[in-house]
């Protein structure tokens, strides 16, 4: 399963066009400790192409999950908005779906447990699956059931067998995260019940593509979704999509509804066949819009090269806010080397005294940044730079300006 990927990961037609060729890249979270690190880092192609078959957009090049998540941990409920999102979804599917205590609810990628905790709340019995055995530990504690596992059509089998098979299965910003895509859906059509739904949320290729955000291709995220490729996917496995909602997480994601396609009670819902005219208005279903984002993601890079070049010339000294892993995306793809760019502040404190994955510009604290009075800062999470302007707005006393990199460089006026 690791290296070259040369057929598509959904329907093993040839990947065709490539849609955005971002070098050799470290895994994006590889923060450097030390100067001495840099010796052993490792580098991967970073390459998203398409299907000319079924239009999935993937990697073409799968690296080890171990190189990639190492002792990264995430717990979801630190974020109050996802928790407010999960609620808000739990009390529509329990009404929706008709759930109660003779139902069963799996979610895949369960994490710590607070999404399924709502349904417990309701009375309405749950299993998580997840394979990292320390987010399991923290959902036992607050008494939501979970597997440590991989999910796929081994275990979903086995859970059939024995009797437990899902109602309502549910899959939040998961899919992406799967290089066995075919094994992945498979389970979840082995699981789901003759009258179930499941309902998965993913971000959008249409947005990614719309704000050429190409910087949020990572090695951790092997497939990029459009409807249209998922409800292909979807339907091999005998599973059709049957509504749709557009969500504003991480800037635009899908919720698609799916069930087993020998159900005959269910038809397409405006919203879904909606999108669907959206995206072939977009051209999703035509190789010539993938060719196109390449074209641009070319011409960023040649931006911010000009950029730098001109900063160089003119004496002016840039410094950079934002070490998320879309930044090292960029700068790695632009080869943005340390004597352009002399620092990125970040408020982790985990981050900071670190050095970016590829580039090893040193990470510093947001008070260093203004105590050296950059000429500019450029925003790498350019998507939030409204908050970051206000966070930094005390550059202009020395007449800083901000820039944004994506699509093109633009200096703040
Ligand atoms: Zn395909």
């Amino acid at each position: 399963m690791v290296g070259p990927v040369n057929n598509c990961r959904a329907c093993g037609a040839p990947l065709s066009v490539t849609m955005a060729d971002l070098g050799l890249q470290p895994p994006s979270n590889a923060f450097l400790a030390s100067a001495a690190d840099a010796a052993t880092e490792k580098r991967y192609p970073l390459r998203a192409r398409v299907c000319g078959s079924c239009m999935l957009v993937q990697l073409d090049y799968d690296v080890a999950p171990a190189e990639l998540f190492g002792n990264y941990v995430y717990f979801s409920s630190y974020s109050d908005e996802w928790l407010a999102h999960a609620g808000a979804y739990c009390e529509m599917a329990r009404r929706r779906f008709a759930l109660d205590e003779k139902s069963l609810v799996v979610e895949l990628a369960s994490n710590d447990g607070y999404l399924l905790k709502n349904f417990l709340g309701m009375g309405i019995p749950v299993l998580g699956i997840d394979p990292s055995d320390t987010v399991a530990a923290a959902a036992e504690k607050i008494g939501v059931p979970t597997l440590v596992e991989f999910f796929g059509e081994r275990l979903a089998r086995r859970l059939a067998a024995q009797g437990r098979c899902a109602d309502l299965i549910i899959g939040n910003n998961v899919l992406a995260h799967v290089p066995a895509l075919n094994d992945f859906i498979a389970g979840i059509s082995a699981l789901l019940t003759p009258s179930g739904t499941v309902t998965i949320e993913f971000p959008h290729l249409l947005t990614l593509i719309e704000h050429v955000a190409f910087d949020t291709i990572y090695h951790e995220h092997y497939s990029y979704f459009s409807l249209y490729a998922i409800e292909q996917v979807f339907g091999r496995h005998g599973l059709t999509l049957y509504d749709v909602e557009e969500l504003p997480t991480h800037g635009g994601s899908l919720r698609i509804y799916a069930s087993h396609s020998r159900r005959a009670d269910l038809e397409d819902s405006a919203a879904l066949r909606a999108l669907r005219a959206k995206e072939g208005a977009a051209g999703l279903r035509d190789l010539a819009t993938y060719s196109q984002f390449a074209r641009r993601v070319g011409e960023c890079r040649t931006s911010l090269r000009a950029f730098f070049a001109g900063a160089a010339r003119d004496g002016k000294r840039v410094a950079a806010y934002g070490a998320a892993a879309k930044g090292n995306t960029l700068l790695n793809f632009c080869g943005v080397t340390g004597t352009q760019l002399h620092m990125v502040a970040d408020r982790n404190p985990h981050k900071q005294g670190k050095l970016l994955p590829g580039t090893h510009i040193p990470v510093v604290s947001p008070e260093e940044l203004m105590r050296r009075q950059p000429d500019y800062v450029l925003i790498l999470p350019w998507n939030l730079e409204h908050e970051i302007r206000r966070q930094l707005a005390g550059i202009s006393a020395w007449g800083g300006r901000f820039v944004t990199p994506v699509p093109l460089v633009r200096i703040v006026p």
